[in-house]
């Protein structure tokens, strides 16, 4: 019998919670099944049905150059001959490490780990045991993974599934997350007069993408590196979804700002589990084993997933034209989807910054939290199905971000439009 997503759907729901193994994959907040893929090529994605789909998802984000990269896969291949995982130090890691510094001038050193979500709970317990203090300022909608004191108004899976705070956190540790308005430079200033003294870091998304694509106002990342080296507060920028992304380095490449620690994911793995953090030196030496503070990981560093990234990296930082181009392309959708949209009389705010967009189903302007959720998700919902019907794969969730890779084409942009044109007049 031939595979079907439906069935294996409920096959898996035997095996395993929800039947995935990250909640944002079942499909929940859109109403749908979800699609079992089988491969992925380039801007393509297939399902174990055969179907093929321009995927605007690449996986949340890492897969920038297109899936199975041929020099990716290559490095994959050649990595793994040598052995999969030694536990020991390999000169990838300098090669890794120096690619991150190069690119990012707030870098002095770096530590490696496997996930976005295990980069910023160790950076977070880094400004911990850095500054001696415990409290910690984070913003509504931003998602910085799943630690426990960073599951506080967290965004898109948390919001979707309507949970505001998950069971399982200790009160008394969600209690030292003090929770602000993304975009609201006054809460800081006030939240900041009131805890200063006991504030460890104030951690953002340089560009939220958790709640959906929400850009910072002019002003408010320069107000946070202002107000935080006025307290010794220590700023964290969460750049696990913009690293990379919209330029070679982070978004503070281009916002010309320096917080004290960045934390990476998604893109500098290519494609493999992996994450990094980093900072000034004098922060970063507290770190096990220079300093007192502890973080360790079996498979930190692994040749393999660092071979991914390494390729990856090396085939960005010469993709100057390869940015310019894909955030050409985004623009091209983002504005051909506006037109349509004012032309079928439905009102959306389409949020774009380089090749990361949301289309938000409300005629109101979204700039934090609370206005992303002013949008109408039911009718979001039928326009993911209507665009999933016709093989365009986007982000399943109202919340969420789309992206475009390197490998989309003119022409994809086209056969996008047109599947969106139709989808109007179902939705
Ligand atoms: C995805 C994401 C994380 C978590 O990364 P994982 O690899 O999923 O643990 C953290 N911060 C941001 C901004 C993210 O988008």
């Amino acid at each position: 019998m031939k595979s079907s997503s439906r069935g294996l759907f409920e096959e898996a729901k035997k095996y395993m919670p929800g039947g995935v193994n990250s909640p944002v994959r079942a499909f929940g907040a859109v109403d749908a099944t979800p699609l079992f893929i089988s491969e992925a090529r380039g801007a393509k994605i297939y399902d174990v049905e055969g179907r093929e789909y321009i995927d605007y998802l690449l996986s949340w984000g890492p897969m920038i150059l297109g899936h199975s990269h041929p020099a990716v896969i290559e490095a994959i291949n050649q990595a793994a001959r040598r052995g999969t995982s030694y536990g020991a130090p390999t000169e990838l890691e300098i090669e890794m490490a120096r690619l991150l510094v190069d690119a990012f001038p707030s870098l002095e050193m770096v530590r490696m780990v496997n996930s976005g979500t295990e980069a910023v709970m160790s950076a977070i317990r880094l400004a911990r045991g850095y500054t001696g203090r415990e409290k910690i300022i984070k913003f509504e909608g931003c998602y910085h993974g799943h630690a426990d004191s960073l599951l506080v108004k967290a965004g898109s899976g948390v919001a979707t599934l309507g949970i505001p705070d998950s069971p399982g956190v200790p009160r008394r540790l969600a209690e030292l997350t003090i929770t602000l308005p993304f975009n609201d430079t006054g809460a800081v200033r006030s939240a900041v007069e009131q805890y200063g003294d006991d504030l460890a870091c104030i951690i953002v998304e340089a560009v939220a993408g958790n709640m959906g694509v929400v850009p910072p106002m002019p002003g408010f990342l320069e107000t946070l590196r202002e107000i935080t080296s006025q307290h010794d507060t220590l700023l964290i920028f969460d750049e696990v979804i913009t690293g990379f992304r919209l330029t070679y380095g982070g978004f503070q490449n281009l916002a010309g700002i320096k917080p004290d620690l960045t934390c990476l994911g998604k893109i500098i793995g290519g494609g493999l589990p992996v994450g990094a953090f980093g900072g000034k030196k004098d922060i970063m030496e507290k770190l096990a084993p220079s300093g007192p503070v502890y973080q360790a990981g079996t498979l930190s560093g692994n040749p393999v997933a660092i071979s991914a990234g390494i390729a990856t990296l090396k085939i960005l930082r010469k993709g100057a034209t390869g940015y310019d181009e894909t955030n050409r392309r985004t623009s091209l959708l983002c504005e051909g989807m506006k037109e349509l949209f004012t032309k079928g009389d439905i009102p959306v705010c389409i949020n774009r910054i380089g090749s990361m967009f949301t289309v938000f189903f409300t005629p109101h302007p979204v700039f934090d939290f609370s206005s992303a959720l002013r949008s109408d998700t039911k009718r979001f919902g039928s326009f993911f199905r209507e665009m999933l019907a016709n093989q365009i794969y986007m982000a399943p969730s109202q919340f969420e971000t789309s992206f475009v890779s390197f490998a989309h084409t003119d022409e994809d942009i086209e056969k996008t439009l047109a599947v969106c044109k139709r989808a109007l007049y179902r939705i």
